[in-house]
């Protein structure tokens, strides 16, 4: 196990092709910084991950041979609680990438008034070339290999691209064999079974959807003639394209790794569902068109689009061509700065992702607050305390914004990052 400390804020140039997820959220930050007034020493404390951790992750194959994957987990800010932040597997995984996830985790959960700090993780791997078998292992190994710094009182981890509610199970297996009882409360995500929550598995999908649905309203657009698109149609993506349709919008576009498809009088979303879960793809699908290209979807003739998938793919090369007049941000980190000045020159509302897609860590707290007390909420109770606290958010976000005349984006971090540095400032510097 090597440690490492997080190298000083830099903001390299922006480039189409190659999204640089850590310098986007540092210049969000630096932006936050000023107008906060807040000293170079606090803002570089900001800037900077509290600890890092980099494993190997030895894995005997199915066919006796052994790979040698890379794992990471850092935790950004511990300052308003544990860390909090999901677990990727996906072969794009690089520690830059986890500690601008990390960083967003901090202000995430200090902007919806979530006890946590920010972590994130990740294996560098492609699950679709592992089994199932391979990918208990690598949890297994990865697990037991944070295990130090991991706990229901330190470092939480969940689900996010390449991981579900399985893996959190094999996560919290090792850890609880590892600990010699039974600790529910050291991950969230988990299947039923074993305390999760009511409502957790589709808590992202309707944060974003109960955001997108107030933004609506907010320019008294009507449902049913509003048009969506949604890029990723996985954890995130699927739920909200589905939510979307339920509430009565048209969903005319959606995508995943492998393409983009489109029927401009709107997708049937339950036969949609049946085709993904039988061939794996939206392509293909009898009730739509493919579109030439994947990311077509992203400048789709529409009103609301929902970037659901992964970073930086919202950039200066495409933010031009953008129609869509509003953006919900499924994922996280979609847009890059470059492209958030041109979608705010042409009017684009941007709903940040630390904002829209809240509602997964929101009802993780919820998941550890039951767990931890061994009694569990109904669905019902779930979803409208998860409602509550997204469209409090929206509002306290909007009013921000409006009052001071920033993005939302700005407002957002702005607001959060005046939480984590009050709470620093009140704990003082030890020694
Ligand atoms: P997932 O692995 O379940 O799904 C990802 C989807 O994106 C898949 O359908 C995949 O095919 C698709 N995809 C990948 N690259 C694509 C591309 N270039 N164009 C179009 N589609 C592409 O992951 P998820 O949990 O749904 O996470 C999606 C995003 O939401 C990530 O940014 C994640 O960090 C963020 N997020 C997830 C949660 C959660 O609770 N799962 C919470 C907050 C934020």
């Amino acid at each position: 196990m090597t440690t490492t400390t997080a190298p000083a804020a830099g903001s390299p140039v922006e480039s189409a092709q190659h999204p640089d997820p850590l310098a986007a959220a540092r210049s969000q930050l630096a932006e936050a910084v000023e107008i906060l007034g807040l000293g170079p020493g606090l803002a570089e404390m900001l800037a900077t991950s509290r600890r890092e951790i980099t494993v190997s992750v030895p894995l005997r194959r199915d066919d006796g041979s052994v790979d040698v994957l890379t794992g990471h987990r850092v935790q950004h800010n511990l300052s308003r609680g544990p860390s909090k932040g999901g677990i990727r597997f996906s072969a794009d995984v690089n520690l830059d990438e986890v500690r601008a996830l990390a960083m967003w985790m901090t202000w995430k959960c200090a902007l919806l008034d979530v006890p946590y700090g920010g972590a994130k993780g990740g294996v560098r791997l492609d699950p679709r070339a592992y089994s199932e078998a391979e990918l208990q292992r690598v949890t297994r190994r990865y697990t037991s290999e944070l295990m130090p710094i991991l706990g229901p009182t330190t470092d939480i981890p969940a689900p996010d691209i390449g991981t579900d509610e399985q893996v959190m199970a094999w996560m919290m297996d090792t850890y609880s064999v590892n600990s010699g009882h039974t600790v529910l409360g050291v991950v969230t995500g988990k299947p039923l079974e074993l305390g999760g929550s009511r409502g957790r598995a589709s808590a992202t999908s309707r944060g974003v959807v109960d955001v997108a649905l107030a933004v609506l309203d907010h320019r008294g657009l009507e449902r049913e003639r509003t048009r969506a698109a949604v890029q990723g149609f996985g954890k995130v993506g699927r739920g909200a394209a589905r939510l979307l349709w339920e509430a009565g919008v048209k969903v005319v576009a959606v995508s995943d790794q492998f393409g983009a498809i489109s029927r401009s009088d709107g997708l049937d979303l339950p036969a949609l569902e049946e085709h993904v879960d039988t061939t794996g793809s939206v392509l293909g699908f009898a009730g739509a068109d493919d579109l030439p290209e994947r990311d077509d979807l992203l400048t789709h003739d529409v009103d609301l689009l929902v970037p659901a998938a992964v970073e930086g793919v919202i950039h200066s090369g495409n933010a031009g061509k953008v129609r869509a007049s509003i953006i919900v941000e499924g994922a996280n980190g979609p847009t890059t700065p470059a492209a958030d000045a041109i979608l705010a020159d042409r009017d684009v509302l941007v709903v940040p992702d630390i904002l829209a897609n809240a509602g997964g860590v929101i009802v993780s707290y919820f998941e550890w607050v039951q767990a931890n007390q061994a009694y569990w909420w109904s669905r019902g109770d779930v979803e409208a305390r998860l409602r509550e606290r997204m469209l409090a958010g929206w509002e306290r976000v909007r009013d921000f914004a409006d009052r001071r005349e920033l993005s939302l984006r700005t407002a957002a971090t702005t607001l959060a990052v005046d939480t984590v540095a009050s709470a620093h400032l009140a704990r003082g510097l030890y020694p």
